[in-house]
């Protein structure tokens, strides 16, 4: 399996690897988003969705689990599973039309459904290291993309 690692300095350069994902994702892509609160993923993701030519607001799905936007290149949802108690809330929500459609998943907190994470999903996770300076990242990204 293919690994990189990407050192961002800011919150743009963040957001401009978020951008080229977007903008080279495929239909049917599947990637777990993972790491700490405040590290960066919501920056990450708004990247991704204007990378996939969507120009309305991208914020984290607080009160429902999947956020859909049509509006771009591809469809776009975005996952957040936080606060999912059991994976069988995923089957009501009927997330297979969304793993395994034409789309691009994003999922926030996959660590927690693990199970019915799809075997050819990229994992990216971003991490601080403090020792770097407050703004530095190191964005891992595991997987074909
Ligand atoms: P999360 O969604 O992971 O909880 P957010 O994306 O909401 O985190 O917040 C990340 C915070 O970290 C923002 O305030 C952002 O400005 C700041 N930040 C500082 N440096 C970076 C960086 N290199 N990449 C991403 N965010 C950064
Ligand atoms: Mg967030």
């Amino acid at each position: 399996m293919t690994t990189r690692k990407i050192e961002t300095n800011s919150p743009e350069e963040t957001f401009e690897l978020g951008v080229s994902i977007g903008k080279n994702a495929v239909p049917g892509q599947v990637f777990a988003l993972l790491g700490d609160l405040g590290v960066g993923k919501t920056v990450f993701i708004k990247g991704v969705a204007k990378g996939l030519g969507i120009t309305e607001p991208v914020n984290s799905p607080t009160f429902t689990i999947v956020q859909v936007y049509e509006e771009g290149r591809l469809p776009f949802y975005h996952f957040d599973v936080y606060r999912i108690a059991d994976v069988e809330e995923m089957d009501e929500i009927g997330y297979e039309e969304y793993f395994f459609g034409n789309g691009v998943c994003f999922v926030e907190w996959a660590n927690l459904i693990e199970e019915i994470m799809p075997k050819n999903t990229v994992r990216i996770t971003i991490a601080k290291n403090l020792d770097k300076g407050f703004d530095y990242r190191e964005i891992t990204i595991q997987g074909e993309i």
